[in-house]
């Protein structure tokens, strides 16, 4: 007969838990990956119970937990710590850090912004899941660098009512509602009803008039455009270091909308 041993194991509460894939980067034994963009699964064979998942996971889903396993399947030798090798995906940051800033000094360069947009939603559409927040995401890299390396972070859970469902699709249609609103100036700037408006918006509410650079010798709706969704890049990001420096790191990543949208799709993929 098979002997049964207690062990501490991870577990994930799926209720929370947005694949964002932070679990997967931590574990040192490739105990824990993320299922077709759905959710983490932990592969309890492999799993120590070292904690350092629950310690990153910014939704808080995942708890260590004593488990009764089969003896002979728990040899783990703990010593043989999988070392991750660097990627070039690890530097997309670089990528994101120098949009951020071009587009300061040239709002052109927000167009290129829209990539973030179309590449994870043709991922997840043809089937990769949510590998582009898991692997390619350039914020989601920035605000782990200054939370944990820069220990900017507070790294506190973060409340329980931004990590819902609700929150998350709410936040989700707001954000959408926001897209179509910034669409429909775009498309009053083309018609001519509308004269080219040189702000950026930020939160919707503040403006910060950025107007030193000629743009006359551009079409008005592709400035209008480019301040727009600029204006809704940076945004986002300043909400992701807010949630960064008051609960974990890759907060942000726990109601990113397009990480909501891409798991949404994922979801509805693997029905
Ligand atoms: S929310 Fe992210 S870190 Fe937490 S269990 Fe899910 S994939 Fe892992
Ligand atoms: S507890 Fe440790 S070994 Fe287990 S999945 Fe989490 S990080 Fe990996």
């Amino acid at each position: 007969m098979e002997n049964k041993i207690i062990k501490k194991k991870a577990n994930v509460d799926e209720r929370y838990c947005v694949a964002c894939g932070r679990c997967e980067k931590e574990c040192p034994f490739s105990a824990i990956s993320i299922y077709k963009g759905i959710i983490s699964k932990v592969d309890i064979n492999k799993c120590v119970g070292c904690g350092k998942c629950a310690k990153a996971c910014p939704a808080n889903a995942i708890e260590i937990k004593p488990i009764e396993v089969s003896d002979s399947k728990n040899k783990i030798n703990v010593k043989k710590k999988i070392k991750n090798k660097k990627h070039w995906s690890d530097y997309m940051w670089i990528v994101s850090t120098l949009y951020l800033v071009l587009g300061l000094f040239n709002i052109l360069f927000a167009w290129l912004g829209l990539l973030c947009f179309l590449i994870p939603l043709l991922i997840s559409i043809f089937g990769g899941g949510k590998k582009y927040c898991n692997k390619y995401c350039g914020r989601g890299q920035i605000l782990n660098i200054l939370g944990n390396k820069f220990k900017l972070s507070r790294n506190k859970s973060m409340p329980k009512f931004l990590k819902g469902k609700y929150f998350r699709v709410g936040f989700l249609i707001f954000f959408l509602a926001m897209f179509l609103n910034m669409l429909f100036i775009t498309y009053l700037v083309f018609n001519n009803t509308n004269s080219l408006r040189e702000v950026i918006t930020l939160f919707w509410i503040f403006k910060l008039p950025w107007n030193f650079i000629d743009y006359s010798y551009v079409t008005p709706w592709v400035v209008q455009f480019a301040f727009g969704f600029y204006s809704m890049m940076l945004t986002s990001t300043l909400l992701g270091v807010i949630t960064m420096i008051f609960c974990k790191p890759n907060s942000w990543c726990v109601y990113c909308p397009m990480g909501t949208m891409t798991q949404g799709i994922s979801i509805i993929k693997n029905k």
